[in-house]
């Protein structure tokens, strides 16, 4: 008996409910939770009618770790897989520690009244959860997640040591909105407005962000989506790869935008409407983000009409492993290990578009590698310190399948002569 409890009901929680009904034999009972009942019932429903499967649905606020760990107490799960909001990691967390079960996520902690992510927050439950026995896996969404399972693969496989990673996500898809966010509106424009870093020698090197002056990108032949203008962003998913990937000189991650998408953010950027410090109202106080939040599409609302595939994947350079080399050689090898995944294709089988399915498969599966014993350990991981086989194996079964092919190394200066 495995019985699991997903928090979040939006676009990446519903795939999520999806898939573990999917694999009924492993979740053999599923509750989902979500702030408030509607969206949880809506996919209930969803559920019965495309899997059979009778799942529970339950309201809870996971802001208030004592209300988490209540359901958690009533629900009984062996695991708890957080698909809500940044915001509430910590929380369920501390639920978590409270009744000593497993945490897996896909975001790591964000505090609400600063645009900013890091590990260090969720790192430091590191000898609590040793202590409880327990294991939290940490960012085990696509990206982060399955880049970094990407780079984990391609290390065991073919190199003695990584020198360089770029990360490379496009979104070749299009949908009817003139301006849309492919998941939560909030936290997908507090991340991409940021300034830019990437790694370089050991040190963090800053860059404007994507829609100012000065942003660095250029334009990447994606397999299957073509050539993409790509902007160089800093992801989470960096910050646990620069300190598990000894050696490591240079690290970048790459993002698709079009003109469009990046004007509207400009915008939004000029006029305060994406500010996230509370203004005086007709004297109530609001916060413009929030607001805004409300008038922008639901991404899980895109997925009827959306046409096109995500390419998401990394390119590493390393010295080959020692077996490999006929001759001993300093020679680097480059692989671009890649998925690429179908909007409409999602939406036929889950009712969800691809940012929303690639994101909420893998979560899924590390749930499963946890409790099937192929992941094991206590304390808390980020998914390069974890075996990838078996879990790009399943889920390659699970609808995301990867491919690798040779590569040219990209060049270090890349994008960098190119100006907005
Ligand atoms: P949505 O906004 O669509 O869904 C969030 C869900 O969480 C909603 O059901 C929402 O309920 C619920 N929620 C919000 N606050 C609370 C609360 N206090 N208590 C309980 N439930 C709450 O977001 P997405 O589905 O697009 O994204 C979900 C997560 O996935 C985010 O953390 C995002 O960063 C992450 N993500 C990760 C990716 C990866 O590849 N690693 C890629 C894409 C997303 P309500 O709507 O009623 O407020």
């Amino acid at each position: 008996m495995s019985i699991v409890l997903v928090i979040g009901a939006g676009g990446v929680g519903s795939v999520t409910a999806h898939k573990c009904a999917m694999n009924s034999d492993v979740f053999t009972k599923i509750h989902l939770a979500s702030r408030t009942i509607g969206k949880p019932n809506a996919i209930k429903k969803d559920i019965k009618k495309r899997w059979g499967v009778n799942i529970e649905t339950h309201p809870v606020d996971a802001d208030k770790a004592k209300d988490v760990a209540a359901l958690i107490r009533k629900t009984k799960p062996a695991v708890v897989i957080n698909v809500a909001l940044p915001y509430q990691d910590l929380a369920i967390m501390d639920a978590c520690l409270a009744t000593k079960v497993h945490y897996v996520d896909t975001a790591n902690y964000e505090p609400r009244d600063e645009a900013h992510f890091e590990y260090s927050w969720q790192w430091a439950y590191q000898k609590r959860f040793k202590k409880a026995g327990i294991m939290a896996v940490l960012g085990a969404g696509f990206d982060p997640g399955v880049t970094n399972a990407y780079c984990a693969y391609l290390l065991k496989k073919y190199f003695d040591k990584v020198r360089f990673v770029d990360i490379l996500d496009a979104n070749a898809g299009s949908h009817d909105k003139s301006f849309a966010t492919n998941f939560n509106p909030e936290i997908n424009i507090r991340e991409v407005t940021q300034e830019v870093k990437h790694f370089r020698k050991g040190k963090w090197i800053k860059t404007p962000p994507v829609m100012n002056e000065g942003s660095v990108h250029f334009a990447f032949d994606y397999p299957v989506a073509g050539k993409r203008e790509s902007y160089l962003l800093f992801h989470e998913e960096m910050e646990s790869l620069a300190k598990n990937l000894p050696g490591l000189e240079r690290m970048r991650f790459w993002m698709t935008f079009g003109q469009n998408y990046l004007t509207h953010l400009r915008v939004m950027e000029s006029i305060g409407i994406s500010r996230i410090d509370p203004i005086d109202f007709k004297g109530q106080k609001i916060i413009p983000m929030e607001f805004l939040k409300a008038l922008l599409p639901d991404p899980a609302s895109l997925a009827t009409k959306y046409t096109g595939k995500t390419v998401i994947g990394c390119i590493v350079t390393g010295t080959p492993k020692s077996e490999k080399r006929k001759v001993k050689s300093e020679k680097l090898v480059t692989k671009y290990i890649y998925n690429v995944s179908d909007h409409a294709k999602c939406f036929r089988e889950v009712g969800s578009q691809a940012i929303s399915y690639t994101a909420g498969v893998p979560p899924v599966i590390a749930a499963m590698m946890l409790l099937q014993g192929k992941w094991k350990g206590k304390g808390v991981f980020n998914v390069e310190e974890l075996d990838p086989e078996p879990f790009l194996k399943t889920l390659a079964k699970n609808g995301l399948p990867f491919k690798i092919v040779n590569h040219k190394p990209l060049p270090a200066a890349l994008g960098l002569q190119k100006r907005t």
